[in-house]
């Protein structure tokens, strides 16, 4: 009997590519949009799969409509991959930010404490919590979230420890750092960057305004970090691990090997806009994905130079 998978978040960038990661392996995979009869389903369809998916429809912060989901699907793991996924979004929209994953993580966590069972549970945990991370972050530093969606996150991080410690249920969150794809749109600023680059390459005069370029991250690659998803919930015990590449770099750095793959010297194309500056902003972002590679065998295949560069290659051949 193959397995069932239920993804919470299925039209995203990372509910994508877990799809054609668990069809691969033989899953019976269902998803949710909360309206699938409105939604387009676009990186599915770019991935084409639309069709080798089930799709219901479920609102994670409803407790009705996650029961029913989950009621249909009979899945053995669950991936909770939905919510507002954006930090800058998330200081103009703080309330729903923490609805769609505070109380959407806590909504499935009961939902699935009620229907009891044997079902596995991730909660898409993010390198947002840790804020400034000077020393690379491990599974034990302490949090300091510096956004809405930080605080949000954290949030449901810690009700996934409860849950765990309190009912025994298999749950567990990947703290994912960044990481990047063509199915990401233009809000994120790799994107931004990227699809600037190729057009200015493709003979546009405009000029790129960034903010804080001294940012410094963690970039990887999502069909690589959803493979650590997976693994997560094969482990033999429930517990949380940092997902990340281990490199960090800054902003700047980004930009300068984006504009440098499309022929350009990024300086001459790129401004400093002011507006751009968030409320509050975590500086330097570094994690250490040991914990990962001991117990999961996981480690990331591609570093930023490799994701500026396939990003690019996607770009201008689309
Ligand atoms: P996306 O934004 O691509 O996808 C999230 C999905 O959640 C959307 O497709 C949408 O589905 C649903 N959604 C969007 N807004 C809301 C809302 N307000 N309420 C309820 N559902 C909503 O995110 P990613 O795939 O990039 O990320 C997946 C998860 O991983 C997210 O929780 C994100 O915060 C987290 N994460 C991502 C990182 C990254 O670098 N990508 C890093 C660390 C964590 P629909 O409209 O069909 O309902």
């Amino acid at each position: 009997m193959s397995k069932r998978a239920l993804i919470f978040g299925i039209t995203g960038q990372d509910g994508t590519y877990l799809s054609e990661y668990l069809l691969g392996k033989g899953y019976h995979v269902f998803g949710t949009s909360r309206d699938a009869q409105l939604s387009s389903f676009s990186n599915l369809k770019t991935l084409d799969i639309l069709d080798r998916v089930t799709i219901l429809s479920a609102n994670p912060a409803d407790f009705r409509s996650v029961l029913d989901a989950i009621t249909k699907s009979e899945p053995n793991e669950i991936y909770n991959l939905a919510g507002q996924s954006s930090v800058g979004l998330s200081f103009e929209q703080p309330v729903d930010t923490f609805s769609s994953i505070g109380i959407a993580n806590l909504t499935l966590l009961e939902a699935i404490r009620f229907l009891g069972g044997n079902i596995r549970y991730y909660n898409a945990g993010s390198s947002e919590c840790f804020g400034n991370t000077e020393t690379p972050a491990t599974e034990n530093s302490p949090f300091h979230p510096r956004s809405p969606y930080a605080v949000s996150k954290a949030a449901a991080y810690w009700q996934v420890v409860n849950y765990r410690e309190a009912y025994n249920l298999f749950a567990c969150s990947g703290i994912l750092f960044n990481h990047e794809s063509p199915l990401r749109p233009e809000r994120f600023v790799t994107q931004k960057i990227v699809r600037a680059a190729c057009r200015i390459a493709d003979g546009s005069k405009e000029i790129l305004s960034l903010g804080n370029i001294d940012i410094a991250r963690d970039w990887g690659w999502a069909p690589d970090f959803v493979k650590a998803m997976w693994a997560i919930l094969q482990n033999d015990t429930a517990e949380d691990f940092i997902i990340s590449t281990g490199q960090t770099c800054t902003l700047k750095e980004f930009t300068a090997t984006v504009f440098k793959y499309c022929g350009l010297n990024w300086e001459n194309h790129v401004k400093h806009d002011q507006n751009l500056l968030r409320p509050s902003d975590i500086l330097v972002s570094k994690g250490n994905p040991e914990k990962a590679s001991i117990k999961l065998g996981w480690e990331s295949q591609y570093f930023m130079d490799d994701v500026a560069c396939m990003l690019v290659k996607y770009n201008k051949n689309y």
